[in-house]
């Protein structure tokens, strides 16, 4: 069955420049990239992203690693990947949320960390099931930023917003 997934190459990952070996491994894959883009992150993105954890102690501390504040690199890159079983592929390539459990040939296994305050720094975020994976794409991309229609989407006419455009 098609499905969609969420990948987040997490600052931790652009900062010690892993983008093209993370790239190649979910090339393995033979999914479609569907989306792509760098994304500065947002605290209102960063607590609506992790909002299933921020009953967590470590709530506050992996929001401001997704927003880059632990790497300075307030980026991250997001994709949407797009096939046959794209969730089991995608999470089986990441590995374990715990980089010291992971498969140490998977993403996480080869280049994730717990720092010295107890954060899993695990470079790769994927969806980890098809509602969570669809309510992550809507909160990361608009339908227009997407090359395939994944979910219903319609036109609307938005009046008062404010958008930057060329000079
Ligand atoms: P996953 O990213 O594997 O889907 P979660 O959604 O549970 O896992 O956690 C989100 C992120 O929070 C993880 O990727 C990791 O960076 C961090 N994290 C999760 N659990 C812990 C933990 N027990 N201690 C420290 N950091 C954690």
């Amino acid at each position: 069955m098609n499905q969609a997934v969420l990948i987040l190459i997490k600052p931790d990952g652009l900062k010690k420049s892993l983008t093209g070996n993370i790239l190649t491994r979910l090339s393995e894959t033979k999914l479609e990239i569907v989306a792509a883009k760098m994304v500065r992150v947002s605290q209102d993105l960063a607590q609506e992203h992790y909002r299933h954890l921020k009953d967590k102690p470590f709530f506050k501390e992996i929001t401001k690693y997704l927003q880059g504040e632990l790497h300075d690199r307030k980026k991250v890159m997001a994709l949407v990947y797009w096939g046959k079983d794209a969730i089991k592929k995608c999470r089986d390539l990441a590995g374990a949320t715990n980089p010291e459990e992971a498969d140490p040939t998977s993403i996480r296994g080869s280049y994730g960390r717990i720092t010295t305050s107890g954060i899993y720094e695990n470079v790769i975020h994927v969806s980890s099931n098809e509602p969570e994976a669809e309510r992550e794409i809507k909160l990361w991309f608009g339908p227009s930023e997407i090359i395939v229609d994944l979910y219903p989407a319609k036109d609307a006419v938005l009046k008062e917003t404010r958008s930057r455009v060329w000079a």
